[in-house]
């Protein structure tokens, strides 16, 4: 379905992007791997794609950082000559109550979750328009379309990604290039393991599909987006979420 594609993954070591990268590539992309901090868990995903018969390598770079969202995609552009399949899926929390988050927690989140997924973007512009053709996959949240209290910097990035992704979607429509946003619900990964079990509870009871998400769920939407099959969707939000947010 996808064999030919040079795909980037931001986030990609562990949790959900761990899982897009394999699924992408088990579909024939070859996957550019980013990770910030996860070295090992990194090297980890390119061995089990490499062990399948697939094709990936890792990168470095922080999201967060401008310098190193120009580098990602400018080192990538350099080695693979095009990037078809753009995924911001790298993402933090700092959850706590409004009045407790200081404003290192605020611009660490938006600057991880928006500012880095602006910043591929407006990197991969150019070498979009002259492609030609391009898939954009933005991770929101369902907290972004609901709120959620204790996540209002969390809430606001992901909010931030629904219209940013329906602008670029508009801009770059007329090029063939599609812009869409994933909104998660409750998946299970070290990031909702970190929440406490009576908060999982809360959730889980609001969830009408009365069960949480695995990464797979997540994975095989982006690998529909990024597909042929996907050609005429653009600017839409997909919410993978068992019914949570409708
Ligand atoms: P996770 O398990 O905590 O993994 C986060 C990933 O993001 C890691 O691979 C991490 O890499 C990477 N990352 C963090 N900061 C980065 C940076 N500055 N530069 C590059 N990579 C960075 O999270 P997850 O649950 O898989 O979430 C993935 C995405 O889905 C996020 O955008 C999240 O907001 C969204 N989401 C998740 C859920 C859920 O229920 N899990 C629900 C809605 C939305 P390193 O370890 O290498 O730093």
């Amino acid at each position: 379905m996808l064999s030919g594609k040079v795909a980037l993954v931001t986030g990609a070591s562990r949790g959900i992007g761990r899982e897009i990268a394999i699924t992408l590539a088990g579909y024939g992309a070859n996957v550019i791997v980013n990770y910030n901090g996860s070295a090992q868990a990194a090297q980890e995903v390119v061995d089990t794609i490499l062990a399948n018969g697939g094709q990936a390598k890792a990168v470095q770079a922080s999201v967060a950082k401008d310098e190193d969202c120009k580098r990602l995609i400018e080192d990538a552009l350099a080695s693979y000559g095009k990037i078809d399949i753009l995924v911001n899926n790298a993402g933090i929390t700092k959850d706590n109550l409004m009045m407790k988050i200081t404003e290192e927690d605020y611009d660490a989140v938006m600057d991880t979750n928006v500012k880095g997924t602006f910043m591929t973007i407006k990197h991969m512009y150019r070498a979009f328009l002259k492609q030609r053709g391009g898939r954009i996959i933005n991770m929101s949240s369902v907290t972004g379309l609901s709120g959620n209290a204790g996540q209002t910097n969390y809430a606001a990035s992901k909010a931030a990604i629904v219209g940013l992704t329906k602008s670029v979607a508009k801009e770059l429509a007329a090029r063939n290039v599609t812009c869409n946003a994933i909104a998660p619900g409750f998946i299970a990964t070290e990031m909702t393991e970190k929440m406490s079990d009576a908060a999982k509870e809360a959730v889980l009871s609001q969830i009408p599909m009365k069960k949480v998400g695995s990464v797979k769920d997540i994975a095989e939407t982006v690998a529909f987006l990024a597909s042929d099959k996907a050609a005429y969707i653009t600017g839409q939000v997909i919410s993978v979420d068992g019914g949570l947010h409708m």
